[in-house]
């Protein structure tokens, strides 16, 4: 079968031809049929040899795609519970089940599969979705039912990403608070749907781009703001000087992390998603008392089963073009140049 991969690091990705794997005990060969693409693999596939924080701890050799969903092909030897043509959605991140985090619930830090900065897995060390077969372990899958998988890959990443971050904060949200999302992107979108979905809190949303505020007003959000100087004092103004309770910036350079403390409240908490290396100092006078700053990485697998649940029930919004997997390459072009609609998700025939 092809294969997209990263063949040496520092080169391009490419096709190459790979046999169809098998699966071995307690594994599933998915029968791909969508594979979402994102920013991050953009940053694996520009990454100089032995550069941080991919190629220097990941050997090159891997097949690229790490939002995954499909049908079963083939159960391996103990996996009973999944039928041959069953749709199924793929966590994302690989985790061993039993070291100490992992035992906790938390099979997002899984300690095992820990490399450097970042979690091994599948489309990041391991062959992942850009294939028309991948293998899974069945305790990292999730089965969908009757609804068609393509349009779940997205939420395998991008979904449950902001899923999680939007969890851990869903206490501080009570009726009368608000929640601020920062950046309405692939995550904003989802993080604004799910914060209607799961609380009774105002949300507001900020974001450069005015089309992309059009979008935060089409997934729900309650006030739409154009990120400036003056995006702090908006918000300040139009909730009567109270500020934000929940914070979830899904950028995270200087002017988000600045913006998240000058709008946090007491009891409050600031969550960090976004990736592009801001800092915030943190101390008295600096944010709110009380308020709590955290970074959210990752997802649970009981995430992806509740994400899961919501578009089965039809009540999310799922924006993507699909591509061939022979058009991967003007897919990443697309996103690179940020002229997509949404998700970039390779689907396969
Ligand atoms: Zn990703
Ligand atoms: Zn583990």
């Amino acid at each position: 079968m092809k294969a997209f991969q990263i063949v040496e690091w520092g080169g391009p990705a490419e096709f190459v031809d790979v046999p169809v794997p098998s699966p071995g005990p307690g594994e599933v060969l998915i029968r791909m049929a969508g594979a979402g693409l994102c920013r991050s693999d953009l940053d694996i596939i520009d990454s100089a040899a032995g550069s941080a924080p991919y190629a220097a701890v990941l050997p090159a050799g891997f097949t690229l795609g790490h939002e995954n969903a499909g049908r079963v092909e083939y159960c391996g030897e103990g996996v009973t519970d999944l039928q041959p043509g069953g749709s199924v959605a793929v966590h994302n991140m690989h985790h061993c089940g039993t070291c100490e985090f992992c035992v906790h619930g938390h099979e997002q830090t899984c300690t095992t599969f820990t490399r450097g900065a970042i979690g091994m897995t599948r489309g990041v060390g391991i062959d992942g979705g850009l294939a028309e077969f991948m293998i899974v372990p069945r305790r990292e899958l999730v089965s969908l039912g009757n609804i068609d998988p393509l349009a779940i890959a997205p939420l395998t990443d991008a979904g449950v990403t902001s899923y999680r971050a939007v969890k851990t904060g869903l206490d501080r949200l009570y009726p009368g608070s608000t929640a601020l999302v920062i950046g309405v992107g692939g995550l904003g979108a989802y993080a604004i749907q799910f914060l209607k979905l799961l609380s009774p809190a105002t949300v507001f949303a900020v974001d450069r781009a005015e089309s992309r505020l059009d979008d935060a007003r089409r997934f729900g959000a309650d006030h739409a703001i154009r990120s400036d100087d003056r995006s702090a004092e908006a918000i300040m103004d139009l909730t009567g000087g109270r500020g934000a309770d929940l914070i979830i910036d899904l950028v995270g350079n200087n002017a988000t992390l600045a913006l998240a403390a000058a709008v946090s409240r007491p009891h409050g908490r600031i969550v960090l998603v976004g990736l592009e290396g801001g800092t915030l100092e943190v101390g008295w006078g600096k944010i709110a008392t009380t308020c709590e700053f955290a970074i959210s990485l990752g997802s649970t697998v009981s995430d992806l089963q509740e994400v899961c649940r919501l578009a089965a029930d039809g009540r999310l919004i799922i924006d993507y073009e699909t591509f061939a997997l022979d058009d991967v390459e003007v897919a990443l072009s697309r996103l690179r140049e940020g002229k997509l609609n949404g998700r970039a998700v390779v689907s396969f025939p």
